[in-house]
């Protein structure tokens, strides 16, 4: 599959801005999620958040195993005092896997592409690629949740610059 959004990666400042809320859903935003979807599918990974793209607005998709979806204006409120930690992928950072230490379960608050206000109880896989987005919205990346001694191992990489990179992982976001 072929897009023509251009997928940013680690270097890129649209990465490390926090993106602007979405007033409503409308005909900008739909078109950007149709968009949105297929260029997911075709950097092969589970989510895509909006500034990975250049597009420095609050809105994600994804697909965790039931089709894909879009998450406007996401927000987090409520967090499980219980962590888990899973080692997660990034499309703005390949080759470069760090374990993140997360809460297990989180609740949600958001706007469907409908614009319809949601909320929603998440565990497990779902709810570490919600906060993987919601960080990329926020303009973090999995490498601030790193070690000092990870990041001293990814050093050479990152300043080397990343290329994008075809395997395939459990979760790439
Ligand atoms: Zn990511």
């Amino acid at each position: 599959m072929t897009t023509r959004l251009k997928l940013r990666i680690y270097g890129d400042p649209c990465l490390r801005r926090p993106a602007r809320a979405v007033l409503a859903v409308g005909p900008a935003e739909k078109l950007l999620i149709r968009e949105m979807i297929p260029a997911m599918y075709a950097f092969d990974g589970t989510g895509l958040a909006a500034n990975q793209v250049g597009i420095e607005e609050k809105i994600f998709v994804a697909d965790i195993g039931e089709g894909p979806f879009a998450v406007i204006n996401p927000e987090i409120i409520r967090v499980s005092e219980k962590k888990t930690v899973l080692e997660e992928g990034c499309l703005s950072l390949p080759g470069i896997h760090v374990k993140v230490k997360r809460p297990a379960d989180i609740r949600v608050r958001y706007l469907s592409e409908r614009n319809e206000l949601i909320e929603a109880e998440l565990t497990g896989i779902p709810a570490k690629v919600f906060q993987h987005e919601i960080d990329h919205l926020n303009g973090c990346l999995i490498i601030d949740h790193a070690s000092k001694a990870a990041m001293d191992s990814f050093a050479e990489k990152l300043s080397a610059g990343l290329v994008p990179a075809r395997k395939k992982e459990k979760v790439r976001a």
